[in-house]
């Protein structure tokens, strides 16, 4: 067999799928430059690491499942008056994720509540976090058919198993008493295990009408405030004052 052919094999055996593609122009290379035998090894080393990481985090990014793509940058912070540059620059530095802390944005809709919540989630991604992203509407679903819908039980498996868990539109939709229970068993189960970003149009006053249940209610908020920071985004909405008219 002739020795290229035999390296890919080897490389294909031993998953280096950097090198089985690339092995011809790797030689190619070394041979037009005066690399030494160590600067060729730690090349083609160097780049399969490389490719690793960037298929993770491109896996990591699609099972977060985000339904837009968000980043800091695009943020106008000088739009709204809650979040100082500081705190972003703060949050961006994901120690939070660490020390298992829980971020809460609250505020009427439009405040740039979602966009905040989707940059952090990209940028712990990027960072290699296990992220997952859900609306609280698709939270309840996936709980409640978990065990006749293999996606949403993966769902599910998803969210147990990732770092940083990002629940949108708390309180959007009516849940019934079924739903709050399965909620605080999620919320439970997560406790001190993961971070959450848990994001509502309603106020913490109003959580008790939203599960049904004062006891309840205490019981969860008392496991995500535990270690949170909060954020009470008033203000204008961004999309009412930036629309987008056709004439
Ligand atoms: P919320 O989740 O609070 O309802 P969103 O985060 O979905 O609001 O924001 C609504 C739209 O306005 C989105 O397209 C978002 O990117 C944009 N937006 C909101 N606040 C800002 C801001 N401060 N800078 C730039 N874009 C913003
Ligand atoms: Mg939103």
């Amino acid at each position: 067999m002739e020795k290229l052919t035999q390296i890919k094999e080897c490389a294909k055996l031993l998953n280096l799928t950097n090198l089985k593609s690339y092995v011809d122009i790797f030689i190619e290379k070394a041979d037009l430059s005066n690399m030494t035998y160590q600067d060729f090894l730690l090349k083609v080393l160097e780049e399969e690491l490389e490719l690793r990481s960037k298929k993770a985090r491109e896996r990591r990014f699609r099972s977060a499942e985000f339904t837009v793509i968000k980043k800091m940058e695009d943020f106008d912070i000088n739009f709204q008056q809650v979040i100082t540059q500081k705190q972003i620059n703060r949050l961006l530095e994901l120690e939070w994720i660490d020390r298992m802390y829980n971020l809460i944005f609250l505020g009427p809709p439009g405040v740039g509540k979602t966009h905040i919540s989707i940059s952090l989630g990209i940028k712990a991604i990027e960072a290699g976090y296990n992220v997952s992203f859900t609306t609280m509407d698709n939270l309840m679903y996936c709980l409640k058919t978990k065990e006749i819908s293999r996606r949403s039980k993966s769902k599910i498996n998803r969210i147990q198993s990732s770092e940083l868990i990002i629940i949108d539109e708390l309180g959007y939709l009516p849940i019934t008493r079924e739903e709050a229970n399965l909620f605080f068993q999620l919320i439970s189960s997560l406790h001190e295990q993961s971070s959450l970003i848990i994001t509502s149009n309603k106020g913490f006053e109003d959580w008790t009408e939203l599960l049904g249940d004062a006891a309840l209610t205490t019981a969860v908020l008392d496991r995500i405030t535990y270690r949170c920071e909060l954020f009470n985004m008033s203000g204008k909405s961004y999309r009412l004052e930036n629309r987008q008219s056709l004439f």
